[in-house]
């Protein structure tokens, strides 16, 4: 995997996170597992934190059945959180 070398800054999280803090039911539950986490040689633009890319297990749950189950890969700042997307 060739990691990018510029980063994109985004504060816009993840559409399953946003939709869970939405909604006041609590049916539609997103997990996510972090299945590994490396460094992403980046910097971040904020704060020049270093930038880690995770690959996480995101699990959709609808009362408590999953409905959706993905690998995603996440670029964040381990100082500030702020999420990148490669450019
Ligand atoms: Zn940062």
């Amino acid at each position: 995997m060739n990691l990018p070398t510029f980063m994109l800054c985004t504060n816009e999280g993840s559409d399953i996170g946003r939709a869970g803090t939405m909604g006041t039911t609590p049916v539609l539950d997103a997990k996510e597992t972090v299945m590994n986490s490396k460094g992403a040689g980046s910097l971040c633009c904020y704060c020049g934190g270093p930038v880690m890319v995770a690959t996480c297990a995101v699990e959709l749950r609808f009362c408590f059945i999953p409905v959706s189950h993905k690998v995603k890969t996440k670029f964040y700042c381990i100082i500030c959180s702020t999420r990148f997307v490669p450019a």
